[in-house]
C-alpha cells in the first residue's frame, strides 16, 4: 500500500477552472468578478446589493462533537458536502472562514479542508490570500495609534491612560508580545503604559467585518468600538476619536467576499475568520448572505464543537443577520468519540467499541442541543481508515437513540463520490420544511441570565459563579445601553465544562465567569470562563520549521 498523498500534493494536482467560470456556475456576471490573479476573486459590492431582494437558498450548518486536538474534519466535511450536493445536481455554494497565519505556522499547518475535499489554491488561502487580514490588522492598529496620539496631544476626551482597552494586533503566534510596556524613551514617545498584542483573528475589527451587512453598517459598528474608559468609567469610542471613517476606508476591499473553488470546481466563498472563543467563529455575514442569494444550497462551518460553534452561529450570527438555517450536520469521528470515551490519544488506532459507546454520550448531547434550536439534525461520520465496522455501528446506534440518522462519509478519501448519501439526505432534510429556527434566549433577557441559559441548557452545568466585580461590570454595560446584546462565551473547546480533561457528557459542573468584555461594535458581550489566550504561542517544534519553497518556487510543508 502506498502512503496517501499529502493535502498539498493533492491540492497541486487540482484541475482548477478559471475563476470567472466558477463564478458563472452561480450566474455571477463577469463584470461583478474582481479577479485576484487567475484563481481567486472578490465579488463586487454593488452587484451583491443588486441581488439583495432575491429569495434565499437553504442554509446548512456543519458543526461537530467536542474535537480532538487535531480537529474533527468540519472544514473537510463542509467542502465534501458542497461537492456532494454539486454532484447530485444542486446549485451550491460553500461558505468558510479564512485561515489565520498564526496556527498555520504553529500546530495546524493549514485550514482549507483535507484529502480530496479541499478548497484551492490552498497555499494562497493559507498564506496572504487576498490581503483581508492585513487590512484588518492595519485598521485595528490605526485605531490604536489614534488612541495614543490623542493622549499625547492633550487628551481632550479625558481618556484614563490606565484604562485603555484597545490593544494592538499582529497575525502571528508570538507570545513575546502578549504583555508589553509601550512608549518608552521619553516624552516624545508618549505616555509609558502596559499594553499588549492579540492575534489579528481575535481583533474586534475581525468580528465586526464578519457581522456587518454592508459598508454603512461596517462604519457604524467600527464607530461603536469602546477603546478606553474615562476616570468616571464612562466609555470612549472609536467614533469619539473620529477613527471610524479611515478604518472603513482601509476595509473597503476586505468587505467584499472572496470566491475560490473546491478540487471539484464547486464555488466556495472564503471570507473572514474570527476566533471561536472571544469571538463568534464563523465566516462573514456578507459572504453567507451573498451565497444564499446565488445558490440553492449553502453549506457553512462554525468553529470548534457545537457547544461553542453552533451556539454562537445560532445565537450571534443568525440572530444578528436574520438567517434561518434549514439543517444542521454534526460531524463525528470514531477517534474523537473514543477520546471522549476515555481512550488516550496514542491508543486511538486500536478497535474499542465500548469506548465509542461511552464517548457517544458526547455526540448525543450535541445532537439534542442542536435540535433545541429548532433545526433538524443529521450526523456525518467522517471516516478514517482505522475505523472498524463495529465502531461505526456504535455511532449509528447512538445517533438513532437521539432520534437522528448517521451517515458514513468517505469524502476525505474519495471526494464527492464518497458523500452522495449524505448529500441526498441533507438536501431532503433542508427541503423538508421542518426547521423552525429560534435562538436559545430572547434579546430582552438580562445579560447574566443569558450566560446562565447557555451554561444550564447547552453545557448542562449546575451553577454559574460570577464574581461581584464582574457582575458590576455587567450592570455597567446594561446601564450604558448594551443589555440587549447576546453573549459570546469563551471556554475550552474540548469539554462541555470549563475543564478540558472532563470529556464525554459531564453534567452538574460549576462554571466560573472570571471576566467579561464588551464588544460593542461586533454586538456581543464576551464572557470568559477559564483561561483564554488571545495571543497564542508557537509550539516547541512549529510547523514553520518545515514550510519552504521548492526548486520551482512552490510552497512546501503546508498540510
Ligand atoms: P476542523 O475543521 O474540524 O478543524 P479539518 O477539516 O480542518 O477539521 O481537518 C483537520 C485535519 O484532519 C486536516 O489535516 C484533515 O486533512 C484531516 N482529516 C479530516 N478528515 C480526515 C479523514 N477522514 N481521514 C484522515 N484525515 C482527515
Ligand atoms: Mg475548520
Amino acid at each position: 500500500l502506498s502512503a496517501p498523498l499529502s493535502d498539498i500534493a493533492i491540492a497541486r494536482q487540482a484541475r482548477k477552472a478559471p475563476i470567472t467560470q466558477v463564478a458563472s456556475r452561480l450566474a455571477i456576471p463577469e463584470e461583478a468578478v474582481i479577479p485576484y490573479g487567475r484563481d481567486k476573486a472578490k465579488i463586487d459590492g454593488a452587484f451583491l446589493r443588486s441581488i439583495e431582494d432575491r429569495p434565499a437558498g437553504r442554509l446548512i450548518l456543519v458543526t461537530a462533537i467536542n474535537p480532538t486536538p487535531a480537529g474533527e474534519g468540519k472544514t473537510t466535511t463542509t467542502v465534501g458536502l458542497g461537492d456532494g450536493l454539486s454532484r447530485i445536481g444542486k446549485r451550491v455554494a460553500i461558505a468558510l472562514r479564512e485561515p489565520s497565519l498564526g496556527p498555520c505556522f504553529g500546530q495546524k499547518g493549514g485550514a482549507a479542508g483535507g484529502g480530496y475535499a479541499q478548497v484551492v489554491p490552498m497555499e494562497d488561502i493559507n498564506l496572504h490570500f487576498t490581503g483581508d487580514f492585513h487590512a484588518i490588522t492595519a485598521a485595528h492598529n490605526l485605531l490604536a495609534a489614534m488612541v495614543d496620539n490623542h493622549i499625547h496631544w492633550g487628551n481632550a476626551l479625558g481618556i484614563d491612560p490606565r484604562r485603555v482597552l484597545w490593544r494592538r494586533v499582529v497575525d502571528m503566534n508570538d507570545r513575546a508580545l502578549r504583555d508589553i510596556v509601550q512608549s518608552l524613551g521619553g516624552p516624545a514617545n508618549g505616555l509609558p503604559r502596559e499594553s499588549g498584542f492579540d492575534i489579528t483573528v481575535a481583533s474586534e475589527v475581525m468580528a465586526i467585518l464578519c457581522l456587518a451587512r454592508d459598508l454603512e453598517d461596517l462604519e457604524a459598528r467600527l464607530g461603536r468600538i469602546v477603546v478606553a474608559e474615562r476616570a468616571d468609567r464612562s466609555f470612549v469610542t472609536a467614533r469619539d476619536l473620529k477613527a471610524d471613517g479611515a478604518m472603513a476606508a482601509l476595509l473597503r476591499d476586505a468587505m467584499m467576499p472572496n470566491l475560490v473553488q473546491t478540487l471539484e470546481n464547486t464555488p466556495a466563498f472564503v471570507h473572514g475568520g474570527p476566533f471561536a472563543n472571544i469571538a463568534h467563529g464563523c465566516n462573514s455575514v456578507a459572504a453567507t448572505r451573498a451565497a444564499l442569494r446565488l445558490a440553492d444550497y449553502v453549506v457553512t462551518e462554525a468553529g470548534f464543537g457545537a457547544d461553542l460553534g453552533a451556539e454562537k452561529f445560532f445565537d450571534i450570527k443568525c440572530r444578528q443577520a436574520g438567517l434561518k438555517p434549514d439543517a444542521t450536520v454534526v460531524v463525528a469521528t470514531v477517534r474523537a468519540l473514543k477520546m471522549n470515551g476515555g481512550v488516550a490519544r496514542a491508543e486511538l488506532g486500536r478497535e474499542d467499541v465500548d469506548a465509542v459507546r461511552r464517548g457517544a454520550a458526547n455526540l448525543r448531547r450535541h445532537v439534542e442541543n442542536c435540535l433545541g434550536f429548532g433545526v433538524p439534525v443529521i450526523v456525518a461520520i467522517n471516516h478514517f481508515t482505522s475505523d472498524t465496522q463495529a465502531e461505526i455501528g456504535a455511532v449509528r446506534e447512538a445517533a438513532a437513540a437521539s432520534g437522528v440518522e448517521a451517515v458514513l462519509c468517505r469524502h476525505w478519501a474519495e471526494g464527492s463520490a464518497g458523500i452522495v448519501e449524505l448529500a441526498e439526505k441533507v438536501a431532503a432534510l433542508a427541503d423538508g420544511g421542518t426547521a423552525r429556527f429560534h435562538p436559545l434566549y430572547g434579546d430582552a433577557l438580562p445579560l447574566r441570565e443569558k450566560i446562565e441559559a447557555v451554561v444550564r441548557r447547552i453545557y448542562r452545568g449546575a451553577a454559574v459563579s460570577i464574581d461581584p466585580p464582574v457582575l458590576r461590570t455587567l450592570d455597567r454595560y446594561a446601564e450604558a445601553g448594551f443589555a440587549d446584546l447576546p453573549v459570546c462565551m469563551a471556554k475550552t473547546p474540548y469539554s462541555f465544562s470549563t475543564d478540558p480533561s472532563l470529556l464525554g457528557a459531564p453534567e452538574g459542573h460549576a462554571v466560573h465567569v472570571r471576566e467579561v468584555r464588551l464588544s460593542a461594535g461586533a454586538g456581543f458581550v464576551v464572557a470568559i470562563c477559564g483561561d483564554v489566550l488571545t495571543m497564542p504561542g508557537l509550539p516547541r517544534v512549529p510547523a514553520a520549521e518545515s514550510i519552504r519553497l521548492d526548486e520551482e518556487g512552490r510552497v512546501e510543508g503546508l498540510f
